[in-house]
């Protein structure tokens, strides 16, 4: 047979196969499915590769504007090179009405001049509000969600993004990241939501099914995207896009679990690690991309590449001889779209290789028609363009509240020696350091430009913390000599860290709030070679701590800055991550005990850089080889453990009880704790459960979270919290990969109480 021929027989039996499942399936998606059959017969090669073909906006606008289309050079894409599909903002944020005529244009010439009417699906990363839509509302990144352990909340926030990005003609947004963050270097590490599988799952699934209402065609849905297959956050010297090394039993049990549960959450769309992973670019290696993800995890949608990741396969990996032979081996091992971004090579190539029989027709048609499906099922074929009546879902005043909300549930209290929080609104506050008079350190990555670090681009109406505190702390009246601060908006302006005027104006003060961290910065500026907090800073709060006076330390980070040789001087630390456009009024509002903070922390925070051990880390890690066999003093020694997180307010726990000692396959088992609100003020509180299987035929994890429930309680009010656990939570990888349950003893934790069960 000829490849024509095999070809032509291949692609009669995917639409075999389309129109037999049809039997099976909805109207819906018998129309749909004979939507894109229906397309796939009528196709060229070239309008194929077209629709994998994804470029970003620069090559479609004028050289000297970031917002004018430039028509000869979208005739070039659309036409020339049938291109499926658009990404990004050359620059920065652009008006919903800059949007519209943008995306306008692009689907004009889409819709009425290619041969079969094929939209353009335009994508963007709207990955902790609508960071690139002007006035866009910009919540606390995942790092702070998770401290929030509030996947509603999460899911409110994901529903606000996609009003907002649908508005702007927008429908798939490379969102969320649910890659594990446990290694706290990583420059996107305030991309993640932690180190925990648990949280990451919680809150991966709650963001996408708020993404996708199960119908992404509705006017406020969009197509997620899980990010990054796989292995991306990890790299093992900590830089961004260097290699990981992730044995087969962790990646199942500690890295696979989130990623499977989005694909059970309905998630559209998958965005590849551009990294490597045990010596093999993710982008290059079948295993991952179809026997896992495909086969195991069951994932049906389209497969993106990340930007400019093929082509590296060639240029940065060294595996590919030439870019040619990259496109060959990453079409081939199960990219269904290449980010290409910045030319058209990859188009070239495919048609070429194609032709030459390295690539399938087979494989070509299965990428394809993952692509017009998904264009198919947001309704782009309907209608293509930006939805005049979506406009109004955009920054409607409520949305303001939600991003408070979320950003009050981030605030994670870490320390209150003496209980010198809240403050006192009379007392005369000295705001010093560099997040104080900061718009970009509040927002992080992704915020109105990709780096975030330009102030100019944030709406008028955001606050610096120095702003909200003037606001707060002066009962509504000009704070005037109330709040002393000489904070410049410039992050590394000298003023910020100028010691001796800082102990000059504390005189003048009752408290100082320190705000020290990180600026913004996203992917590779973000890389570090130290976790400590820079020298500058740590000198300024220990010049704060010799005046005298009290120093509440606020921290404003993306990842734990190490901060052990200054943490005891501090009479109060606050983490607040990136906690986005509300985020000054929380912080003030959290100081000022007009908020009982609740945060969690989502991570281990670490005491010295060379001590990176996470909570459910194996007994063995907490050895120490001077005292064998002895874990006193072991080496799980934080400055906080992932979990910390204080309040205004003590609760207590009591009655924590099993329904059943003993549960056997297929039962589960109920778990109840009381919790009483034992302090003065009403809060909310996270009740965590951990579990640790005594003894395993492969070494046990000290605990792991296995579900957690928020209660809010008024003072001297209790309530019984119940748990389920099932036997998949009583499960792990075995010697073999696979999961399974063994016979033993368990033991259950919430807070000081444990009780044990066993399992048969
Ligand atoms: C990032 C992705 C992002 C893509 C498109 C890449 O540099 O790794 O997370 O979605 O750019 O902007």
């Amino acid at each position: 047979m000829s490849r024509f021929q095999l070809s032509t027989v291949y692609l009669c039996l995917v639409l075999i196969s389309l129109t037999y499942s049809c039997n099976f399936k909805s109207p819906e998606r018998k129309v749909a499915d004979s939507k894109v059959s229906s397309l796939l017969s009528n196709m060229s090669l070239e309008e194929k590769v077209g629709q994998m073909t994804q470029v970003t906006i620069d090559l479609v606008l004028k050289d000297e504007s970031s917002t004018e289309v430039d028509p000869d050079k979208l005739r070039k894409a659309i036409i020339e090179k049938k291109v499926g599909s658009i990404l990004n903002v050359k620059g920065n944020a652009y008006t919903l009405d800059e949007w519209h005529e943008i995306i306008g244009q692009i689907q004009e010439l889409a819709v009425k001049e290619t041969p079969n009417a094929i939209p353009v699906l335009y994508g963007i990363d709207a990955i902790h509000g609508a960071n690139y839509i002007q006035g866009g509302t910009l919540f606390p990144h995942n790092i702070g969600m998770a401290a929030t352990r509030n996947p509603e909340l999460a899911g409110k926030t994901a529903h606000v993004t996609a009003l907002e990005t649908r508005a702007a003609g927008i429908r798939w947004n490379f969102d969320p990241v649910v890659g594990m963050g446990r290694q706290p270097l990583w420059s996107r590490f305030e991309e993640t939501f932690g180190e925990d599988v648990f949280l990451t799952s919680a809150m991966g699934k709650g963001v996408i099914e708020a993404y996708e209402k199960g119908d992404i065609s509705k006017k406020d849905a969009v197509a997620s995207c899980m990010k990054h297959f796989i292995g991306y956050s990890v790299p093992a010297s900590g830089k961004d896009r260097t290699p990981s090394y992730i044995p087969e039993r962790q990646l199942r049990e500690i890295f696979l679990p989130p990623f499977q549960e989005a694909v059970n959450a309905g998630t559209s769309t998958v965005m590849i690690n551009s990294g490597e992973v045990n010596g093999i670019p993710v982008h290059a290696n079948p295993y991952f991309l179809k026997t896992v993800l495909r086969e195991e995890l069951g994932f049906e949608g389209l497969a993106v590449s990340d930007w400019e990741d093929i082509i590296r396969l060639h240029s940065r990996h060294k595996i590919a001889a030439n870019p040619k032979e990259a496109v060959k081996i990453a079409v081939n091992a199960g990219i269904d779209m290449s980010m290409i971004p910045m030319d058209y090579s990859f188009y070239d190539y495919l048609v070429e290789l194609v032709n030459e029989g390295e690539v399938s027709m087979e494989r070509i048609d299965e990428a394809v028609s993952r692509i017009l499906k998904l264009k198919v099922d947001l309704g782009l074929f309907d209608n293509a363009f930006p939805e005049e009546s979506a406009i109004q879902n955009f920054g409607k005043p409520e949305f303001k509240e939600i991003a408070k909300q979320a950003a009050l549930e981030s605030i994670t209290l870490l320390e209150n020696r003496s209980n010198i929080l809240p403050l006192d609104k009379k007392k005369k506050l000295l705001i010093a350091g560099p997040c104080a008079n900061n718009i970009p350190a509040l927002h992080g990555s992704w915020s109105f430009t990709w780096q975030g670090n330009d102030a100019a681009h944030y709406p008028e109406s955001t606050k610096t913390i120095l702003e909200a505190f003037k606001e707060s702390f002066s009962d509504g009246e000009i704070a005037g000599d109330q709040i002393i601060s000489r904070a410049n908006a410039d992050f590394d302006h000298t003023d910020n860290y100028d010691a001796k005027k800082l102990i000059a104006d504390a005189r003048l003060a009752d408290v100082i709030i320190l705000c020290l961290g990180e600026n913004s910065y996203a992917e590779g500026p973000g890389v570090i070679d130290d976790l400590t907090l820079d020298a500058r800073q740590i000198e300024l709060a220990r010049a704060a701590k010799k005046t005298g006076k009290p120093v509440i330390l606020v921290l404003v980070q993306g990842r734990p800055r190490v901060i052990s040789s200054i943490e005891a001087d501090m009479d109060a630390i606050i983490n607040a991550y990136r906690p986005g456009s509300e985020g000054a009024s929380a912080i003030s509002d959290v100081i000022a005990g007009e908020y009982n903070p609740s945060g969690r922390l989502p991570f281990t925070y670490p005491k010295r850089t060379g001590d990176i051990v996470l909570y459910d880390h194996k007994f063995s890690e907490t050895i120490r080889e001077d005292l064998p066999n002895t874990y006193a003093g072991g080496a799980y020694r934080p400055q906080w453990p992932f979990g910390h997180g204080l309040g205004y307010s003590e609760f207590e726990y009591s009655k924590l009880r099993v329904n059943k000692e003993t549960i056997s396959e297929n039962e589960s088992l109920q778990l109840t704790v009381q919790v009483t609100n034992a302090g003065k003020r009403e809060g909310k509180h996270i009740v965590e459960l951990y579990l640790s299987d005594l003894y395993a035929s492969v070494t046990p994890s000290n605990k792991k979270l296995k579900s957690f429930q928020k209660v809010q309680l008024s003072p001297g009010e209790s309530e019984t919290v119940s748990f389920t656990l099932s036997e998949k939570d009583l499960s792990f990888v075995g010697i073999d990969n696979n999961w399974i349950t063994e016979p033993g003893q368990f033991k259950a934790m919430v807070g000081d109480l444990n009780v044990t069960f066993n399992y048969q």
